[in-house]
């Protein structure tokens, strides 16, 4: 059976573990070496497990971690070019573990198949992830993007788990505390998905096969883990979806503090 555990979520540090009990992948290690592994722990996940981290940007709530926790158990890191590129200007390369850019085929990883695809982000060369499980379940990873494009939607279509950014709430962002020019990057199409983005798209992929929805990313300034939630089972139930019948639909936690993880 496949597991998806959220480790962290959200602007203060992302990581997840996907794969099965006994091998499988981190996508990013947007935290402490140290709180990964005692999360990790705290979820029953072997650190014998992780044979990859895959990471999606070089922002620092997505590589925190990385140099140490890889360096320090020797496991591969997977990225674009230019986020590896980025990661070696920050000095986050040190030669202590391998590291290799995965390309637009993929690759076989953790007993999975894994296959980027290109982000609208601020960052060097943002990617998101598609992993087809042992099992052959088919999971997206799609945060830290302005907009959806062409290529996000298509790598999405099809997926039965989709883990999506609802970062913020318009309104909330609009009227909070944030500089101006930060809202305006923030809103922008290489900034993050709002709710109401997020919200009006997920109809569409449950007419395409998906059937299990995490908001991820969530705003801790700008948007709350229940607003989130309502405004994306709004627009399902007004698509006509119900939810635990068509849908399952949860937000992952800044932190898993409940050591949860989802089976699937
Ligand atoms: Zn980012
Ligand atoms: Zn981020």
């Amino acid at each position: 059976m496949a597991r998806l555990c959220p480790l962290f979520s959200g602007s203060s540090g992302n990581s997840y573990y996907i794969g099965s009990e006994e091998r499988g992948v981190l996508i990013d290690a947007g935290r402490s070496a140290k709180q990964i592994t005692e999360k990790l722990a705290y979820c029953g996940i072997p650190l014998s497990a992780i044979e990859g981290i895959f990471v999606t940007h070089e922002h620092s709530d997505h590589v925190q971690g990385l140099r140490v926790f890889a360096g320090r158990h020797h496991i591969p890191v997977y990225a674009s070019f230019g986020t590896l590129e980025a990661l070696n200007d920050a000095q986050i390369l040190n030669g202590k573990f391998p590291c290799a850019v995965i390309g637009p085929e993929g690759l076989q990883c953790g007993g999975m198949e894994i296959i980027p695809f290109h982000t609208s982000h601020d960052c060097a060369e943002g990617y998101g992830y598609l992993v087809k499980t042992a099992d052959d379940h088919r999971v997206a990873f799609s945060t830290d993007l302005g907009v959806i494009t062409p290529e996000v939607e298509k790598m999405m279509e099809g997926a039965d788990f989709v883990v999506m950014e609802s970062n913020h709430d318009v309104g909330m962002l609009r009227n909070g505390p944030y500089p101006y020019p930060l809202k305006r990057r923030i809103l922008s199409s290489i900034g993050h998905l709002s709710n109401e983005t997020c919200a009006e798209y997920l109809p569409y992929l449950a007419g395409k096969g998906t059937s299990r929805f995490l908001l991820a990313h969530l705003s801790s300034e700008n948007n709350t883990p229940e607003l989130a939630y309502q405004t994306a089972l709004c627009s399902l139930k007004m698509a006509g979806l119900e939810e635990n019948r068509d849908f399952i639909l949860s937000v992952a936690p800044r932190e898993n503090v409940e050591g949860s993880t989802i089976l699937f």
